[in-house]
């Protein structure tokens, strides 16, 4: 399994970081960060081959790069379906969002958009992808806040891209040997976040030892530290599992 990173930050950018997402074996993008195309041409993937787009909740860090995406696909011939699976309300609001940006962004596709909704304890399983939905603490205002625990063909990992340390997140790190999840800061205590100094230890310890951690959703001063099998991930790094 190939993780490429298009960007590692938090909403801040700080550092001049990209917003956080990855791509697994070039076609399942987790997230749409604002710099979404950009950052997929700048890793040379056709953008067309992106098979399936995980969102994780609607915060403009993770989301606003659809309408950019939807209007690459439009224009430079996409044929064969994406599949967009996130929270409830997903379709609704990137139809708000992306027709009052580019009127008429969805008339004259010939490409099929399945949108398929999940709540936290449902599987979306498609070809050789397997995902639950798992619930995770973040913005209650949102419509949901989801972490996955994610199969695809014999590989599985955990992703939490946005949270605070939560049972949810627990469970994610417990039932994987890998778990790519958000650090957003060094040490600032955050309510709605984990950082690295009290967090990521407590996420380590319910982690077996040989376990792989990766840290994104960074702020810049977040550095690579004692915790055992842990990185913090790069804009535009592949890792492979
Ligand atoms: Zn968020």
């Amino acid at each position: 399994m190939e993780i490429k990173f298009i960007g590692t930050s938090n909403a801040f950018a700080s550092g001049g970081l990209c917003w956080n997402g990855f791509v697994v074996d070039d076609r399942i993008l987790f997230e749409t960060p604002p710099q979404v195309l950009m950052s997929l041409h700048h890793v040379a993937l056709d953008p067309n081959k992106v098979e399936t787009i995980v969102l994780s909740h609607h915060h403009g860090d993770h989301f606003l790069g659809l309408p950019f995406l939807l209007l690459h696909w439009k224009y430079r011939e996409r044929k064969k379906p994406i599949r967009i699976v996130g929270p409830v309300e997903t379709e609704r609001l990137a139809k708000e969002i992306c027709t009052t940006v580019y009127p008429g962004l969805f008339e004259d596709c010939d490409f099929e958009i399945i949108w398929q909704e999940i709540r936290p304890g449902e599987m979306f399983t498609t070809d050789d992808l397997v995902l639950e939905a798992v619930g995770v603490k973040h913005d209650a205002r949102l419509s949901q806040n989801l972490g996955f625990h994610c199969s695809i063909g014999n590989e599985r990992f955990g992703y939490t891209g946005d949270s605070a340390l939560c049972d949810g997140v627990l469970d994610l790190a417990r039932a994987n040997s890998l778990l790519i999840s958000e650090c957003s800061s060094r040490a600032e205590n955050i309510p709605t976040h984990m950082n690295l100094v009290d967090d990521m230890p407590k996420l380590r310890e319910v982690m077996e030892r040989t376990d792989n951690l990766i840290l994104t959703h960074i702020n810049s001063d977040v550095s690579p530290n004692n915790l055992p099998n842990t990185i913090v991930a790069r804009d535009y790094a592949t890792y492979r599992y």
